[in-house]
């Protein structure tokens, strides 16, 4: 749990302000001002990296459907608990469990070699003695879909495409398909195995994992992720012009179905209390660091708006609502939990916001907003400036777990992290908490806290989607999204 010394801080009454509602677009002054106060408060006195040490040290390692996913259950509905929401309550989601094992993956020809490497999230293993074949180095997912079966048969396929270092962190979606997709696609065109350059912008010895699919009636393979030297080891030698020969072996298997639950918190509007803001974190995490960026981090931010907004001297008019979502890493459940719970319901998300890109420094808030609420997220903006947080566009798809609220319709605001430095540690041994910044934090609990004091605030809302359809269907691809941020 987290230690309560720090809980009764908040001891202001700067929001005591009750706004007059304001016809049209532009944000009531008194509304500004509140979120003014907040902002400055929660910058000088928020500490939402205690909640990320209490997760990353009490739990650790907490995959969908294992012992340390239960865990983490518990220490969210504790946690919550003890820090002032009005409700607390689990939501229960069955998720796929899965057991890594052990991987061993070694250049047998021409110059024998060990290679740092893990099993793809829920993929099957090889048999006991594993599997030896000659490799297929192809440099994208492109280049081996425009192959065909008599080229790729009998061979591991090595997919070398690399990733580059973005701060927008959109590098990730493209190189996404190479892991989601890629093993799948040289299924089917005959391959034993595959093995990815890890989706990493660092050249550590660590291997990335996170999820692949295969498509309905396509035959699992094994699939691998090698550590980014481990990949350029490989790839030296397999332009060497000699024939490059693998041994691979995993001992990784499906285990049954697992409960799980997203854990929800509520801080309940005082006038409107059924249009609800939605703040959004994923509580697993991969089981190879401690999930600490991804995303204890996020975890930390919206449960410390969430303590700093039910501490204020009055709620919001509307309800503000802390969801940590279950299995977001392989395959969206909490999410899809979520939201066909809120359709039975008829439940009102006004706006959504999650995070889940680690926390370097935010630097725009960006939005997937109807053209009307421009005006507000401007408002919006111009508070957040002091904190060094200006501009950004109207074409935000974020985060995965919204994402099927979106599609229903939802609008989402996405304040961005500086993600230069997220994809060297994600879904790594290397996640540990010693890469989240306490003062970042501080800049990001304060601008969560604004954007949700104001959408919870005003009387207008963000519109609704879809878009109407003189502008361009939704530009996000659901895979894209559902890919394990
Ligand atoms: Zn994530
Ligand atoms: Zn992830």
């Amino acid at each position: 749990m987290v230690t309560k010394a720090r809980h009764i801080l908040v001891r202001v009454v700067v929001l005591a302000t009750l706004a007059p509602a304001m016809a049209g677009g532009a944000v009531p002054g008194p509304v500004l001002k509140a979120a003014a106060n907040l902002r400055d408060l929660a910058h000088a006195e928020s500490d939402a990296w205690r909640i990320a040490a209490s997760l990353t040290t009490e739990v650790g390692p907490r995959a969908a459907g294992s012992a340390g996913d239960r865990a983490a259950v518990a220490w969210a509905l504790a946690t919550l608990g003890e820090l002032g929401f009005d409700e607390v309550r689990p939501q229960s989601v069955t998720v796929p469990a899965w057991e890594r094992g052990e991987a061993d993956v070694r250049i047998v020809q021409p110059y024998p070699q060990a290679l740092a490497a893990t099993a793809l999230g829920h993929t099957v293993g090889t048999p006991e003695e594993g599997i030896e074949a000659p490799v297929l180095r192809v440099e994208s997912l492109a280049a081996l879909e425009a192959m065909t079966a008599a080229t790729v048969r009998g061979h591991i396929v090595f997919i070398d495409q690399p990733m580059s270092r973005t701060r927008d962190g959109e590098s990730y979606g493209d190189v996404g398909p190479v892991r989601n997709k890629g093993p799948s696609v040289a299924s089917q065109r005959g391959a034993v195995a595959v093995v990815i350059r890890s989706l990493a912008t660092s050249n550590a010895r660590f291997p990335h994992t996170g999820s692949t699919k295969f498509e309905q009636g396509v035959r699992p393979i094994p699939a691998f992720a090698l550590a980014v030297p481990d990949a350029d080891m490989l790839a030296r030698q397999a332009s060497g012009g000699e024939p490059v020969q693998l041994h691979v072996r995993s001992t990784a298997r499906p285990l049954p179905a697992a409960r799980s639950a997203n854990v929800i918190g509520e801080i309940r509007g005082a006038s409107r209390p059924e249009e609800i803001v939605l703040l959004g974190a994923h509580l697993d995490s991969w089981d190879l660091g401690t999930g600490a960026v991804d995303d204890a981090a996020g975890v930390a931010i919206v449960t410390e708006v969430g303590r700093l907004i039910a501490a204020l001297p009055r709620r919001p008019a509307r309800t503000i609502r802390v969801v940590l979502f279950a299995n977001e890493e392989a395959g969206l459940d909490g999410a899809k939990a979520y939201h066909a719970a809120a359709a039975e319901a008829g439940e009102t998300h006004v706006v959504g916001l999650e995070s889940d890109l680690g926390s370097g420094r935010l630097y725009a808030l960006n939005s997937g907003v109807g053209e009307g609420a421009l005006a507000l997220v401007e408002a919006m903006r111009d508070v957040l400036a002091p904190l060094g947080i200006e501009g950004g566009d109207n074409a935000s798809t974020d985060g995965a777990d919204l994402t099927p609220l979106r599609e229903a319709g939802m609008p989402v605001l996405s304040l961005a992290h500086d993600a230069s430095r997220y994809f060297d540690w994600h879904h790594s041994a290397d996640d540990t908490l010693d890469k989240v910044d306490p003062e970042a934090l501080k800049q990001a609990v304060a601008a969560y806290a604004t954007v949700a004091w104001i959408a919870a605030e005003i009387e207008d809302d963000f519109g609704r989607f879809p878009k109407p359809p003189e502008t361009p269907a939704d530009a996000s691809p659901p895979e894209a999204s559902a890919d394990g941020r």
